[in-house]
C-alpha cells in the first residue's frame, strides 16, 4: 500500500480545493469521496428512485462504476462532474449517504481505488472508517458563515443562482446530518491535525499541510 493522506471536514471547509492542489504538487492520486456519494444521489434522481427506497439505492450502487479521470467524475463511463454539483443533488446527498449498506459499498470502492498509489482522500469518514491508520490525518474546519460564503462565490462563478441564505441552510442541515450518522459520521479524531481555515488563504492551508506530509 502507498502512503495515505486523509482529510475530513464539513462542507465548504476547503478540503476539495486544497486536496486537488496538494495532489498536483506532491504527485498524489486525488479521491473526492463526496463526489462518489453525489454520483449515487444523481443516479437515484435519474432513475426516479426516492430517497426512502434504500434497497433500490443500494442495488444502484452495486451496479455503478465510479472513476476519476483528469479531475472529472465518471459514472458508468459518463462524465457527470457538473451534474453532481446541482442543488437538486446537494439537497438529497446527505440523507442518501446515511444508508449504511451504501456506505459499505462506497468505502470498499474507496479502499480499492487507493490501490498501491500514494493518495490524498477527502470526505467525512476517511480518518475514522476508510483509513483510520492513514499516514497523515487532518481535520479541516471553518466558520459556517465563511463556508457558506465560499460556496456562494463558487456557485456564482459557475453561473448557478442560489441565494446565500439557501446555501447556509443547506450546509447547516448537512453539518447536522453528517455529524449524527449511525455509521461514518463526521468526527474530529484526537490524532487528526486540526486546521481552522476561516482566516487562512487556500495557499496558506496548502503550505501548512505540505510542510507536514512527507510523500
Ligand atoms: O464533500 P461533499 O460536500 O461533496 O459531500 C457531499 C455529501 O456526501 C456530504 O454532505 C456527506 O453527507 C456525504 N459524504 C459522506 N462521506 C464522505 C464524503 C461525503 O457521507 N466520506
Amino acid at each position: 500500500m502507498g502512503k495515505v493522506v486523509a482529510i475530513d471536514g464539513p462542507a465548504g471547509s476547503g478540503k476539495g480545493t486544497v486536496a486537488k492542489i496538494l495532489a498536483e504538487k506532491c504527485n498524489l492520486v486525488y479521491i473526492d469521496t463526496g463526489a462518489m456519494y453525489r454520483a449515487i444521489a444523481y443516479a437515484s434522481l435519474q432513475n426516479n428512485i426516492d430517497i426512502s427506497e434504500e434497497e433500490k439505492i443500494v442495488e444502484l450502487a452495486k451496479n455503478s462504476k465510479i472513476d476519476f479521470i483528469d479531475g472529472k467524475t465518471y459514472l458508468n463511463g459518463i462524465d457527470i462532474s457538473k451534474e453532481i454539483r446541482t442543488m437538486e443533488v446537494t439537497r438529497i446527498v446527505s440523507p442518501i449517504s446515511s444508508i449504511v449498506k451504501l456506505r459499505e459499498i462506497l468505502v470498499d470502492m474507496q479502499r480499492n481505488m487507493a490501490g498501491n498509489s500514494n493518495v490524498i482522500m477527502e470526505g467525512r469518514d476517511i480518518t475514522t472508517v476508510v483509513f483510520p491508520n492513514a499516514d497523515y490525518k487532518f481535520y479541516l474546519d471553518a466558520s459556517i458563515e465563511e463556508r457558506a460564503n465560499r460556496r456562494y462565490k463558487e456557485n456564482k462563478e459557475k453561473g448557478m443562482d442560489v441565494s446565500l441564505e439557501e446555501i447556509k441552510e443547506n450546509i447547516s442541515k448537512r453539518d447536522y446530518n453528517d455529524m449524527h450518522k449511525e455509521v461514518g459520521s463526521l468526527t474530529r479524531t484526537a490524532d487528526s491535525i486540526y486546521i481552522d481555515s476561516t482566516n487562512l488563504t487556500i495557499d496558506e492551508v496548502v503550505e501548512k499541510i505540505k510542510n507536514i506530509i512527507e510523500v
